[in-house]
């Protein structure tokens, strides 16, 4: 099982920061702090090609490789 890579969005309703796996890019999630359900992503830029899969599966792919260097770093 490889480790999980995370991103930071802010919950639109409470604005608690949360750490959002990147497989729910693009997906609804709900807020583990007031329930409020929104759609994961990652900055405004995200938000914005929400409709673009291509876009977000490449961001998705940093992310995951960005973790995989921290982890190969540590070592
Ligand atoms: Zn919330």
């Amino acid at each position: 099982m490889p480790e999980m890579a995370y991103f930071i969005q802010e919950c639109p309703t409470c604005g608690r920061t949360l750490h959002v796996r990147v497989e729910y890019l693009g997906k609804k999630v709900v807020c583990q702090h007031c329930g409020g359900r929104f759609v994961a992503c990652d900055g405004p830029a995200g938000r914005a090609s929400l409709s673009d899969s291509g876009l977000l599966m490449k961001r998705a792919s940093e992310l995951i490789q960005q973790a995989e260097e921290r982890k190969h770093r540590t070592h």
